[in-house]
């Protein structure tokens, strides 16, 4: 019965697969941000939002870089996996981007949503280095957490960046 056959499957699974399915949503997800990252810089207000969102596109690319040279030491080929969590992030930022469209609050939002991004990204980031680390794969760990380190500090900067005054103009009546 089929049933068996998925229960038989599923006993003989341990903390590698586990890894490597969180491994190929990750890789999904970064790759979807790498594509949603222009579209948000393209479309915020500020001179100061725009280059937040271009110079983290270029630290994504080395995102993807470094999540293929983690399946390459796991001897697995690059592959992603659908991520419904990360759809549903970006999706919602790109209704920000249409329904406040011109609008004083529009960059308070998409700095909000990207902080919801890299709020996703931090959580797997850490999940995924603290599974590396009990599977004994030191060059792993090395690789996530250089990955880790720059997504935490793309979410202290756009908390900075809200603070700074992208906050305050949301608060303005629009003209
Ligand atoms: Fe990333
Ligand atoms: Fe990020």
């Amino acid at each position: 019965m089929a049933t068996t056959k998925k229960a038989a499957k599923a006993a003989s699974k341990g903390l590698e697969d586990l890894f490597l399915d969180g491994l190929k949503d990750l890789y999904y997800a970064e790759k979807k941000i790498l594509k949603a990252l222009p579209k948000m810089a393209k479309g915020a207000e500020s001179e100061e939002v725009t280059a937040a969102f271009e110079k983290h596109r270029m630290e994504t690319e080395g995102h993807v870089d470094r999540l293929e040279e983690v399946f390459d030491k796991f001897g697995k080929p690059a592959r992603g996996k659908t991520c419904p969590a990360i759809d549903g992030i970006i999706e919602e930022g790109s209704e920000m981007l249409e329904e406040y469209s011109g609008a004083p609050a529009l960059d308070a939002g998409l700095v909000g949503a990207a902080q919801s991004v890299e709020h996703y990204e931090i959580a797997r980031y850490g999940t995924l280095i603290a599974w590396a680390e009990e599977l004994g794969k030191s060059d792993v760990v090395e690789l996530l957490r250089a990955t880790l380190k720059e997504e935490v500090a793309t979410d202290e900067a756009l908390t900075k960046l809200g603070e700074s005054g992208v906050n305050e103009r949301a608060m303005q009546e629009a003209a």
